[in-house]
């Protein structure tokens, strides 16, 4: 039977490169985010089984209330991709913003939880499953003004590890991604909008691209019954480590 996968922020990046992957794949989408006209293009470009659902990830409510309304034929999720997430801004702790502190926070730790824990009971009831996680280089790794980001990926990788014991006896799987530096809309976030800034983050360099990641995503999810990815590390090829890039200065 086809499968069904839901992917947290579906309107941008990782996501969408992942929801244009699978669908050629075959697999039936939810596809999710706050940017309902995205969602709306979404559904015009991709041809294949497709469900919308506009809510925020940060709002307990908005999350139940959109989850519940799935029609029936929508309701056994197979595979959940939890996606959803942001860094904002680069300062160092003593000059943060708690308002940006909470928005990572709240996106990226209890985002996934509200999501994952919504879509669990039905997965445990049926005996499979598979959620996959998407962390970060910054999950293993901490950097100068990263320490709010990073802390919130290296929860991702708690909650994961956790989550693998606890669904073990329900065969359910549990996988993370953690990406070096992928070109997306991520770094025009990470700095509010200036796209300046954001561009120099690849400045000489060839970065990772969503497909790439869309791509491992595939793999983690289309593997036979008996193997767990349980995490892949992946870095762009002029990348070694959270801080270190070689570039080709022009
Ligand atoms: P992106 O292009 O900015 O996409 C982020 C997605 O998250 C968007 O679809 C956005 O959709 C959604 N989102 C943000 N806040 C949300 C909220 N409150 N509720 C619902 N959806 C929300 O960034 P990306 O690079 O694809 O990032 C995807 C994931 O990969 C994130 O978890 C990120 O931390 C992780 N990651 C990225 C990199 C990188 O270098 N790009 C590296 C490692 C890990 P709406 O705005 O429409 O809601």
């Amino acid at each position: 039977m086809t499968k069904i996968v839901l992917i947290t922020g579906a309107t941008s990046g990782i996501g969408k490169a992942t929801a244009l992957l699978l669908a050629k794949n075959g697999y039936r989408l939810i596809l999710t985010g706050r940017r309902k006209e995205r969602l709306e293009e979404l559904k015009k470009e991709i041809s294949g089984e497709i469900c919308t659902l506009c809510f925020d990830v940060t709002k307990s409510v908005e999350v139940e209330n959109a989850l519940k309304s799935l029609p029936s034929e929508w309701k056994n999720i197979d595979v959940l991709i939890n996606n959803a997430g942001k860094a904002i801004g680069i300062d160092e702790l003593a000059s943060g913003d708690i308002t940006e502190w909470g928005k990572m926070i709240d996106t990226n730790i209890k985002g996934l939880l509200y999501v994952t824990r919504l879509i669990l009971p039905g997965m445990k009831e049926r005996k499979s499953g598979h959620i996959i996680n998407l962390s970060s280089i910054a999950g293993k790794e901490t950097y100068p003004g990263g320490s709010i980001y990073c802390a919130t990926k290296h929860a991702v990788n708690a909650i994961s590890d956790s989550m693998r014991v606890e669904l073990l006896p329900y065969s359910i799987k549990v996988s993370t991604i953690s990406p070096g530096a992928v070109e997306t809309e991520f770094s025009v976030v990470r700095f509010r909008g200036d796209r300046k800034k954001a561009d120099n983050v690849y400045r000489g360099l060839t970065p990772l691209y969503a497909k790439d990641i869309a791509e491992c995503i595939y793999f983690i999810i289309s593997r036979p019954e008996n193997v767990t990815i349980a995490d892949i590390k992946v870095l762009a090829g002029a990348q070694a480590s959270a801080r270190d890039f070689y570039r080709k200065e022009k």
